[in-house]
């Protein structure tokens, strides 16, 4: 990469807090699971995975809660302690990803998902776009980091 590296920045909503991305995602999912609707105070999260060594740290503090998974992996969030938005997450499942929240880039044009995972609990009424490959649960196996 000589410079025309891609780069992204995710900012949390009081924007003390952001994230600098560089190059093409390594995979967009969308997650229907019910920790994410807690989590994000909406129906389901879009997480945009990038290779730990594209994403930088840009200004701002965070604050780590860490958690199961509904898949039975740890995953450890980071938020804005003065806001409260999650930004990124890193799932112990994925050690070489880091998941960072889509809506954060704050842009319209940012790619589609490409799965939805835990289609089990989507609320009744959403349907997505033709496109995305829906999964009941989380495909994803331990430890790999192909998918
Ligand atoms: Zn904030
Ligand atoms: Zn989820």
């Amino acid at each position: 990469m000589s410079g025309g590296a891609v780069e992204r920045l995710a900012t949390c909503h009081c924007g003390q807090l952001q994230l600098r991305c560089t190059g093409e995602p390594a995979k967009i999912s969308l997650c229907h699971c019910l920790d994410c609707q807690r989590r994000t105070g909406s129906l389901f999260s879009v997480a945009v995975f990038f290779a730990r060594a594209e994403v930088t740290l840009a200004a701002g503090v965070a604050k780590m809660f860490r958690r199961s998974s509904a898949s039975g992996f740890d995953v450890a969030f980071h938020f804005c302690p003065e806001c409260g938005s999650s930004l990124w997450w890193e799932p112990d499942r994925l050690p070489g990803r880091i998941g960072v929240a889509v809506g954060a880039f704050a842009d319209p044009d940012f790619p589609m998902p490409e799965q939805a995972v835990w289609s089990q609990d989507r609320h009744a009424w959403l349907t997505l776009p033709d496109g995305i490959a829906g999964h009941a649960q989380n495909p994803v196996k331990a430890g790999s980091d192909r998918q």
